[in-house]
C-alpha cells in the first residue's frame, strides 16, 4: 500500500467504492464519473504508479488484468465494442497514479480517442 493512494485506499476498504470484482490480485470497481454506460476501473492491489513502473516480473499480473476486464465485460454483453484504455502520465490525461485500466462500453466509440 503507498501513502496518500486513494486507489490503494479503496482496494483497504477505507474508501468506498462500488467493487464489482475482487481476488487476491486485483480489484475492480466502478468508476465516480463514468464516461460511458459501463465504466469500470480494473486495478492491481500491487501500487504501481502507472503502466511505465510495470517489470518484466509484473507479466502475469498485467495479463490478468486484461483477461479480468475481458471477463467483466462478456458478463455485460459488451462483445459488438468496448474500450480498455490505460492513460499513463499527465499528457495522456492520468490523474490517479495507481494503475488502472478503464473498461468503458455501452456506446460507441470513435477513433482517434482525442
Ligand atoms: P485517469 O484519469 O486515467 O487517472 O482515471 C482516473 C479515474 O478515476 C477517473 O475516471 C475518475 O473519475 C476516477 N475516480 C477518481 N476518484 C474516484 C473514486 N473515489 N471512486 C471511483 N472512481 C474514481
Ligand atoms: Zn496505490
Amino acid at each position: 500500500m503507498s501513502e496518500n493512494c486513494l486507489f490503494c485506499k479503496i482496494a483497504a476498504k477505507q474508501i468506498p467504492a462500488k467493487l464489482v470484482f475482487e481476488d487476491p490480485d486485483l480489484f475492480a470497481f466502478e468508476d465516480i464519473h463514468p464516461q460511458a454506460p459501463t465504466h469500470i476501473l480494473v486495478c492491481p492491489r500491487k501500487h504501481f504508479a502507472s503502466l511505465d513502473a510495470a517489470q518484466p516480473a509484473d507479466q502475469a499480473l498485467i495479463g490478468k488484468l486484461l483477461l479480468v476486464a475481458a471477463q467483466l465485460a462478456r458478463e455485460r454483453h459488451l462483445q459488438p465494442g468496448y474500450r480498455t484504455v490505460f492513460n499513463t502520465g499527465a499528457l495522456a490525461g492520468q490523474s490517479v497514479f495507481h494503475l488502472h485500466l478503464h473498461l468503458l462500453g455501452g456506446r460507441p466509440f470513435h477513433w482517434p480517442p482525442g
